[in-house]
């Protein structure tokens, strides 16, 4: 963590508020459990989806419509510079032979942030479009520094992405048509907040446990490591939730431990991104400019006073809460409609 200085209290703090929290995920195991009338739920249950039918065949001009109205939030300067993507052909949209799939954002100092889209015309694909488009409006916007300081750090990188898709999916539940669509886009956010924010946490800790029994020269055995692992777990999911012996393995095939300290910047990268989301979309004075000063920051600065002077400050329980907070609001919502 040294290279991004971040304090090794943000990490602490992480694993500290999501402990305070977990009673919101026990609570989300249950419904699951309750709505797919299952007498055990086990780890593979919890990747179902909760709709009978996804929304299909929306043309790209649609998608860019529907980005757009969901992204109305951030103002009209936004918009009209998000609007450059489209006018300047930032964008390359569909799949083609011998192209790379997946999706990405990439730029340089001289060159306009380009996106590689692979548009397939689902719901995925315009939340992917909204994603990297998140990313090329922060790498535009922070051609305001310097070349030196143009390039922001991952520690921020997935915050402007993160908070596009979920402008997008408040938009996508206020607007859904039916209420399989809702549910759908209901629980897409709570998936979104297990994996990245819980899940990710649960890794942090497992790494903390497994270096902190290193330097306390415990011998790192296969049980050892495993045993660590399979608690964590149970504790994460609670009760409700029946661990399977196999789960305990689960740890060897994460490649991200292979980069130590990694992980957690998923869990504060989203808490963030919610952060700034929920003042925005709830008309907190000042949220929308404070967003786009953070958009404008590139690298000028530490990470954690980047985001500490846009209105988030990472060593504190508040941005973790928002988010999590937000997490049982839906939950409270998706439990209303079914
Ligand atoms: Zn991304």
């Amino acid at each position: 963590m040294y290279s991004d200085n971040i304090d090794v209290a943000v990490y602490h703090n992480l694993i500290d508020t999501v402990h305070k929290n977990l009673d919101k995920m026990y609570d989300y195991v249950h419904f699951r459990k309750e709505f797919l009338g299952l007498d055990e739920l086990h780890m593979y249950d919890v990747y179902v989806d909760l709709c009978e039918e996804k929304p299909k065949d929306i043309p790209f001009e649609e998608g860019k419509k529907i980005v757009f109205e969901a992204l109305k939030p951030l103002g009209d300067e936004y918009l009209s510079d998000l609007e450059k993507a489209f006018s300047e052909h930032w964008i390359d949209i569909y799949p083609n032979d011998g192209k790379k799939s997946g999706a990405y954002s990439w730029g340089t100092y001289d060159s306009v942030p380009y996106v590689l889209l692979n548009y397939n015309n689902t719901i995925d694909s315009v939340s992917t479009m909204a994603h990297e488009l998140g990313h090329s409006m922060h790498s535009y916007y922070s051609k305001s520094q310097d070349y030196l300081y143009h390039n922001y750090p991952i520690f921020l990188a997935e915050i402007a992405s993160t908070v596009n898709e979920i402008l997008l999916n408040d938009y996508l539940c206020k607007h859904a048509k039916t209420k399989d669509e809702k549910r759908l886009y209901l629980n897409e956010f709570l998936d979104k907040i297990k994996g990245t924010l819980y899940r990710q946490t649960m890794f942090a800790e497992f790494e903390m446990l497994i270096h902190d029994k290193y330097e306390k020269g415990i011998p790192l055995t296969e049980e050892e490591i495993s045993s660590t692992y399979y608690n964590l777990n149970k504790l994460y999911f609670g009760d409700e939730m029946v661990s399977d012996d196999l789960i305990r393995f689960e740890w060897m095939r994460i490649p991200h431990f292979y980069t130590p300290f990694y992980v957690y910047k998923y869990a504060t990268g989203i808490s963030a991104a919610i952060s700034f989301a929920s003042d925005i979309l709830n008309n907190s004075p000042g949220a929308k400019e404070k967003y786009l000063k953070f958009l404008h920051s590139g690298s000028s600065d530490y990470p954690l006073n980047i985001l500490a002077s846009s209105g988030v400050d990472m060593t504190k329980r508040e941005p973790i809460e928002k988010a999590l907070d937000m997490f049982s609001t839906k939950l409270k919502e998706l439990k209303e409609l079914v």
